[in-house]
């Protein structure tokens, strides 16, 4: 509960609001103001002088920081228990970030898991083993293979997400941060679907903590965002190579994601309460096949769940399974769909609805995608924070068209 509370109040209070100093007039506007500066200069040229030379905290070009970004930077860092942050373009930019920091003094050599975002599956494929970085793919709901991996290959970075798409596979976090820690290998780890109201990364001996803000944190589909935060050893590292690479944040990005934050706490507990009515409700279905959903006490890591998860919450994404379905029944289901979008993404305050063998894992071989267990029957659903009796009617509803 503990955790719950300073989570809330940090997700309104972190970053807004600074006192002036003596050499500030005295307001204080209610939320940080959308700064559109590119650069910046100061009544004496030594003080410029002094940031950027990292002397002195201060703004000296848009690219190296802006105090709408160090807003949202402090306040997701605050969220994750980090200790600094980088916000990117993209969830995307924010992964290639982190990779490219823990891979630039370290060995080329990536173990990541099997299951993976498609698209950082597709990067790591297409940008980072083209340009001669070795990826090794591993089960990572299977830590004696994870710690076989590193013992065997070395790897300069390990890469993982905390809750896996769209099967909700849950990796032994714990464990893993363990491996990472005791080998000396910086552990990267996406926390997109779980947020930090359910794992806080860092507590599990990650290094970085990746997020798409356009999901869960901003929620509100209207803003397209990503974020790295650091632990302390490779903080420096990242910024200084975020100010050649340059995947910045907008400062009106910044300023939607802050906005977006302030809620994420009471939208996530309830998106997680209405996925839970959901998947007990879908459970009992008689068109539905079979339920993925973490709550779930057969869930094959409900170990894993018991140990990392927050009390209570178990996420808000449901993957569910037709009875016998194939593409043609399940257009025909999400295109009778009234109130639930049937759009790519999630963790959105409305319910959506998207279709892997389709969508996220539209570029995996059929076979190998049926090998992973991603048939042509199943479904993702990210709850948002309707009424839920409103989500279930409409489920109801276009599993009989
Ligand atoms: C969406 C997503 C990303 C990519 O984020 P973008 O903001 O779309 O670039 C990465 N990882 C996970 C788990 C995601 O869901």
């Amino acid at each position: 509960m503990e955790k719950k509370v300073s989570q809330h109040s940090r997700a309104v209070h972190v970053g807004d609001r600074k006192r002036p100093d003596a050499t500030q007039p005295a307001w204080v506007p209610v939320t940080i103001p959308i700064h559109l500066a590119a650069s910046y200069f100061y009544n004496d040229m030594n003080d410029l002088d002094r940031v950027f030379g990292n002397e002195m905290p201060g703004q000296s070009y848009g690219r190296y920081g802006n105090p709408t970004s160090d807003a949202l930077e402090e306040l997701v860092t605050s969220l994750e228990g980090g200790a600094g942050a980088l916000a990117c373009a993209t969830g995307m930019a924010a992964l290639h970030m982190a990779i490219s920091t823990a891979l630039i003094d370290r060995r080329r050599t990536i173990v990541a898991a099997s299951l993976l975002y498609g698209a950082t599956l597709g990067m790591l494929a297409k940008v980072f083993e083209p340009a001669g970085v070795d990826v090794i793919y591993v089960d990572f709901c299977d830590d004696a293979a994870v710690a076989a991996a590193i013992e065997k290959h070395k790897p300069g970075a390990i890469v993982m997400e905390t809750i896996c798409n769209p099967l909700v596979r849950v990796p032994a976090l714990d464990r893993i941060g363990a491996l990472a820690k005791a080998a000396d290998v910086p552990l990267i780890v996406d926390n997109t679907f779980a947020t930090p109201m359910i794992i806080r990364p860092f507590e599990s001996g990650a290094s970085f903590v990746v997020h798409s803000l356009t999901k869960y944190l901003s929620g509100h589909g209207d803003t397209m965002g990503g974020i790295v935060v650091s632990d302390e050893a490779n903080l420096a590292q990242l910024r200084a190579l975020s100010r050649t690479v340059g995947f910045t944040l907008g400062p009106f990005e910044c300023y939607l994601s802050m906005r977006g934050i302030k809620t994420f706490p009471l939208r996530m507990e309830r998106q997680c309460a209405n996925a839970r009515k959901v998947a007990e409700w879908l459970v009992a279905h008689p068109a539905v096949e079979r339920v993925y959903f973490p709550s779930d006490p057969k869930h094959p890591d409900a170990e894993n769940i018991g140990r990392l998860f927050a009390e209570g919450l178990y996420g808000g994404i449901v993957s569910f399974e037709v009875k016998g379905a194939d593409r043609d029944r399940i257009f025909r289901m999400m295109n009778a769909l009234k109130m639930i979008v049937p759009a790519t993404s999630l963790g959105d305050v409305h319910t959506m609805m998207l279709y892997p063998a389709m969508a996220s894992h539209r570029d995996i071989a059929p076979k190998h995608r049926a090998r992973l267990g991603i048939h042509d029957n199943l479904v993702r659903l990210s709850v948002g924070i309707e009424a839920v009796e409103d989500i279930i009617a409409d489920l109801d509803q276009a599993l009989r068209a």
